[in-house]
């Protein structure tokens, strides 16, 4: 018996269609080798979804995501859409679809690949064995509370941060589950010297700490673990921290792996995971088969291992993401100045060639 999963696909925008075109050709490959039928169906989102129903959000792909077991994003954003009403911007349509499938934590592994050692502008002796695992809170914090808005004709604003204990132990307690799996030790990033809601993060994070007394718990500042994260990132397992601050060092910890491009990520909660490759919609590259879809790729192995239970088909993308590296496959984000680079489908294609090989290998010679 076939066994058969329901994939919400939702492309988006600018390169986020492109690289999901190659996310769903690997995700293919892999139902072909290992015997799952993924029924994809593609909904819009962001610019995509203003065009087509006047929302960034529309209803159709609200009731499509509450349905399906787990939901693939590209990436969302238009500059046209820049200074639309803010119920109009493609941004607000994301965090609606956060807010309504309740995805609360996000995980982004950054691995540095040895094949790529050499993209990173950092030194390769700071980039051996790099392993972090991000864990940022996502439907909390600056990007939802409320008041929120421009004051006084618009001449003062107001955010609001705002967390509730609750909220930060069920992420904390994804962050030391997820040490359990690696190498059990979290480092929880906040601002405690100066914001309340940070002490209130440190408190409980320490006091959830006390349930994993297997687990190394430490504490940084935001600040001091910017630096850290450039100047030794090889000291970090599994960094715990807020939604804004989790947004701006996850991007910071590209710069290890040398390209946004490559990074995937996972959003869980109770119901369907969200999957989505950490980069934007990229305008300055879009519709020129430019852009690297490994990031996406990934995100596929992501989706199949946390929003699926498919361990071994994950680790066969992963696998083929690597020996594909390892054979010299570059996109031009990744190759070296002047050397020739794959497009995006070319890229993708490759990848999901090895993963169809792996299968052809492993099949019976026919007499
Ligand atoms: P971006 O991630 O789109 O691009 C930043 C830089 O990285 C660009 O130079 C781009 O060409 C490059 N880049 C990104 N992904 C790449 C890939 N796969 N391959 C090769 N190069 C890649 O960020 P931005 O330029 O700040 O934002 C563009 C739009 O995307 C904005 O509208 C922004 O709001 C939106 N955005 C959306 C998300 C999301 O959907 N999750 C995340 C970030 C930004």
């Amino acid at each position: 018996m076939v066994t058969q999963y329901s994939i919400a696909v939702l492309p988006g925008d600018g390169i986020g269609t492109e690289v999901i075109a190659e996310a769903e050709r690997v995700l293919e490959a892999v139902g072909d080798r290992f015997g799952i039928d993924f029924a994809m169906r593609r909904f819009p989102i962001g610019a995509a979804g203003v065009a087509a129903a006047g929302d960034p959000f529309p209803e159709e792909t609200r009731a499509a995501v509450a349905r399906a077991d787990a939901v693939l994003l590209g990436a969302v954003g238009d500059p046209a859409l820049d200074h639309a009403p803010r119920h109009l911007r493609p941004e607000s349509g994301l965090l609606a679809l956060r807010a309504q499938l309740g995805v609360f934590a996000n995980l982004r592994p950054v691995t540095v690949l040895p094949a790529l050692v050499d993209r990173s502008p950092l030194k390769a002796d700071r980039l051996e064995g790099v392993d972090v695992l991000i864990v940022r809170e996502l439907t909390g914090g600056l990007y939802y509370g409320e008041p929120r808005g421009r004051e006084g004709e618009g001449a003062s604003a107001v955010n609001t941060l705002r967390y509730s204990a609750a909220e930060i132990e069920r992420v904390a307690r994804v962050a030391f589950e997820s040490a359990r799996q690696r190498r059990r030790h979290v480092t929880s990033v906040d601002k405690a010297n100066v914001l309340e809601v940070s002490q209130l993060w440190r408190e409980t994070v320490t006091r959830v700490g006390q349930d994993y007394s297997d687990v190394r718990l430490d504490h940084l500042y935001v600040d001091t673990a910017a630096m850290r994260l450039v100047a030794g990132p090889q000291a970090f397992d599994v960094l715990l921290t807020e939604n804004m601050f989790g947004d701006i060092l996850s991007d910071e910890a590209a710069v290890l792996v040398g390209s946004l491009g490559l990074l995937p990520s996972a959003s869980l909660g109770e119901g369907p995971g969200l999957f989505e490759p950490i980069h934007g919609s990229a305008p300055d590259i879009a519709g020129r088969d430019l852009a690297n879809p490994i990031g996406a790729i990934a995100t596929v192995a992501l989706l199949l291992r946390h929003g699926l239970g498919l361990p071994e088909p994950a680790a066969a993308v992963e696998h083929a993401i690597s020996l594909a590296l390892e054979q010299g496959a570059r996109t031009r984000d990744i190759a070296e100045a002047g050397a020739p680079a794959l497009g995006t489908r070319a890229m993708g294609a490759r990848i999901a060639g090895l993963i169809a090989e792996a299968q052809r290998s492993r099949a019976p010679v026919a007499r």
